[in-house]
């Protein structure tokens, strides 16, 4: 799950344009730190990055996803080999019609309704979740009970912030054909890019002929499989570093040049990679071994 799971990226990446509540929520704790939302509990922890803003029905909830925060924070430490530029604040909503608000608020569309599969988003300046808590009445394709599941799409989302934050487009506003690369990164860093995905995703490719131009990964079922093969694809091929490099660009143009090669090229050699790693590979892909 995602801030893009089946929707175009330049209207999810709307979040967080307007900074609405976030931004009025920073103020207000500048000058009284014990304001926050109405009827919204805030953990604060001078030793912490971020904020975690939550109703009181979410309390044991809200402790759960403070640790997978924290430990997913160390992940992205030790993949990205940096930590995160700015604070940040994590929303968890104790049911979906307040998150159905607070992202028609962010992307400017009051007649929005979420689908019951968008679980959560993650850009530069916030982290929104719906408590899993209520997944299995207002949700689809998740399963709380399935914590290692879980906390992948949490370290998902803040691969997101993260990227956001060293990105010049902070809510991925501004960006031209980068969700295969938003994406795929934030699947394969989180270690989502599992056997099961990958197998699945290789039987596709083995029976079609898969997506032929870069905008097309990120899309259908297996676009999960297909982005996060193509950003270990670049990791394996370029390395790390050449992989950090390219979350502060915008454009897939400026990241075909960086990595000088063309996007027929690259394709092409992912494709070749992707069918040549067998099921034993699969299973180390990722950071998220040791979950
Ligand atoms: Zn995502």
């Amino acid at each position: 799950m995602s801030i893009l799971k089946g929707m175009n990226l330049k209207l999810l990446l709307l979040a967080g344009l307007t900074c609405l509540l976030g931004c009025q929520n920073k103020q207000k704790q500048k000058t009284d730190p014990a304001v926050t939302d109405p009827g919204i509990h805030t953990t604060t922890n001078p030793d912490k990055n971020y904020e975690l803003h939550y109703d009181a029905i979410d309390q044991e909830q809200a402790a759960q996803i403070v640790h997978w925060l924290d430990q997913g924070q160390k992940d992205i430490h030790q993949f990205f080999g940096s930590d995160f530029k700015q604070d940040f604040d994590v929303y968890l909503f104790s049911e979906r019609d307040s998150l159905d608000k607070q992202w028609q608020k962010d992307w400017n569309m009051p007649d929005f309704k979420s689908q019951c599969w968008m679980v959560a988003s993650g850009i530069a300046h916030r982290l929104d979740i719906l408590s899993p808590r209520i997944w299995e009445t207002q949700a689809c394709e998740h399963n709380s009970k399935d914590t290692i599941t879980t906390q992948k799409l949490i370290i998902h989302e803040l691969v997101h912030v993260f990227h956001g934050q060293h990105n010049p487009s902070p809510t991925f506003e501004h960006v031209e054909n980068i969700d295969w690369l938003v994406e795929g990164l934030a699947v394969y860093a989180s270690g989502q890019l599992d056997e099961e995905r990958y197998e699945r995703a290789k039987t596709f490719m083995q029976t079609e002929e898969g997506p032929d131009k870069l905008a097309n990964i990120w899309k259908g079922e297996h676009k999960y499989g297909l982005a996060g093969t193509l950003a270990k694809f670049i990791d394996d091929t370029y390395g790390r570093k050449a992989l950090i490099q390219l979350i502060s660009l915008t454009k897939a143009d400026d990241v075909l040049q960086t990595l000088a090669i063309t996007e027929e090229e690259l394709i092409k050699r992912w494709k070749q990679s992707f069918l040549l790693i067998n099921k034993s590979q699969a299973r180390v892909i990722g950071i998220i071994g040791k979950l």
